[in-house]
């Protein structure tokens, strides 16, 4: 046959695919056998779900059990750059079919339902910038990921002759993509060396999503297979880092554009307004969502493009929320989640927040005019500590999202402050060895 593996995923706690690669035959066996409901691909690896020793979820307390993959068919697609290899995206489940409520595919879900409760749904777009490295990726582990060659040492913003620099692997990645059903729309060269940005068709959000995780494990396996490494994190060195900027319009789910006003095409409307009214009141204490790492936070530096400032404009880069469009194509981008956000908790936070807007009418603000990085208004938390505290101190966080889901991402932060809070840094290194 033209297919012999299938690659079964689900979605990790920081956006990455974990699963195993299937033979075909065997998929099969169990579709016949089970139904496209019933697949039981028992999956025995961490989840990034239990890294926390007595958490509920599975860990030693509990013996490390299984977790269940229900592959969603809907999914399923060619995963062209393995031979012969197909992909499908899993839910992951209990031995006994219950929803593992924290895995974040079914965070986003449970959102995307209420929004349907309310006869809407959603669109987005997520626009992910990465860096690329001459170097390959066991290079760059032996250098210590220091002193490595950007793969094009020119570039300004837009720069077609950056782009063309690291041409024949942006094309496979283009090409590979639109093989696996992705809609590419174009690429450009961003500022830092070696940075680049590929843009894919906004779509329903579940779709955006799945397509998201894929192109980044695909893009990675691309460009080492050209003997490069490229990567999404949010900073990697003190010049511009690597945003994930996310686009969101509603719809009626009759596909009425209900973001712009019908007399004002430009302008949002009532519905639009008080929708990022919600976003905007409760920015800080979803930052976690959105800045998942302690890395992440690095990225937020004034004048590069990244926000620092909590405020929203009409076309204002220097602002966290921009509105751009006109009519149908109205929509917020929220320019705060980095290449390192998980797509599926950055926009179940945007969901929610804005659904709060609505439900309490919120009024918003004037919008923002001239640079936000120099005015005197609220701050994007400038570290994991302090978007942990907020989230911690937010009872919002709790009704949106659950108790459970709340103190599970809680402990990934914690994790994650503990692990670097003990780490000695090359930094310190740098400033102390010789003179201390
Ligand atoms: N690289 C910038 C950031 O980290 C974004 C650049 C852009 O506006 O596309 O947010
Ligand atoms: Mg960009
Ligand atoms: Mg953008």
């Amino acid at each position: 046959g033209i297919i012999d593996t299938v690659t079964v995923a689900i979605v990790d706690m920081q956006g990455r695919l974990t699963g195993k690669e299937i033979q075909a035959e065997f998929f099969l066996e169990e579709i016949v056998e089970h139904g496209t409901e019933g697949c039981n691909y028992l999956l025995a690896v961490d989840v990034d779900m239990n890294t926390v020793p007595g958490y509920s979820m599975s860990s030693w307390e509990t013996g490390y059990g299984d977790f269940v993959m229900k592959p969603d068919l809907k999914t399923l697609r060619y995963l062209p750059w393995q031979p012969k290899t197909a992909f499908v995206l899993a839910d992951v489940v209990w031995l006994d079919g219950e929803d593992v409520v924290v895995s974040p595919r079914q965070i986003l879900k449970r959102q995307l339902q209420r929004l349907r409760d309310r006869g809407l749904v959603a669109m987005c777009g997520t626009e992910l910038e990465f860096i690329v490295f001459n170097d390959t990726y066991e290079e760059a582990w032996k250098k210590g990921y220091r002193n490595l060659e950007p793969a094009n040492l020119y570039n300004v913003d837009y720069s077609i002759m950056g782009v063309n620099r690291v041409g024949p692997l942006l094309r496979e990645i283009r090409l590979a993509m639109t093989k696996a059903g992705l809609y590419v729309e174009s690429v450009k060269g961003e500022c830092n060396l070696g940075q680049h940005e590929i843009a894919f068709r906004y779509a329903e959000a579940l779709a955006t999503c799945d397509n998201h995780v894929l192109y980044k494990l695909g893009a990675k396996e691309i460009a080492a297979s050209f003997g490069k490494a490229l990567t999404f994190m949010a900073k990697v060195n003190q010049r511009e880092g690597s945003s994930c900027h996310t686009h969101l319009s509603i719809r009626t789910t009759d596909q009425k554009m209900i973001m712009a006003d019908a007399d004002n095409p430009s302008e949002l409307s009532l519905f639009g307004r008080q929708f990022l009214a919600g976003l905007l009141s409760h920015l800080e204490e979803l930052t976690l969502f959105f800045a998942p790492n302690i890395n992440s936070y690095k990225r937020f530096v004034e004048g590069s493009f990244a926000p620092t400032a909590i405020a929203w404009g009409r076309d204002n880069r220097t602002c966290s929320m921009r509105v751009i469009g006109h009519g149908a194509s109205l929509r917020v981008e929220n320019r705060v989640p980095g290449g390192d956000a998980n797509p599926y908790l950055a926009i179940a936070a945007m969901l929610a927040a804005g659904m709060d807007g609505l439900d309490k009418e919120m009024k918003l603000e004037d919008p923002f005019a001239g640079n936000a990085y120099v005015a005197d208004i609220r701050r994007v938390p400038a570290t994991m500590d302090e978007a942990l505290r907020l989230w911690q101190g937010s009872t919002f966080v709790a009704e949106a999202f659950g108790g459970e889901v709340k103190e599970h991402y809680a402990n990934m932060a914690r994790t994650e402050i503990t692990a670097y809070s003990r780490a000695v840094t090359d930094w310190e290194l740098y400033r102390s060895f010789e003179r201390m």
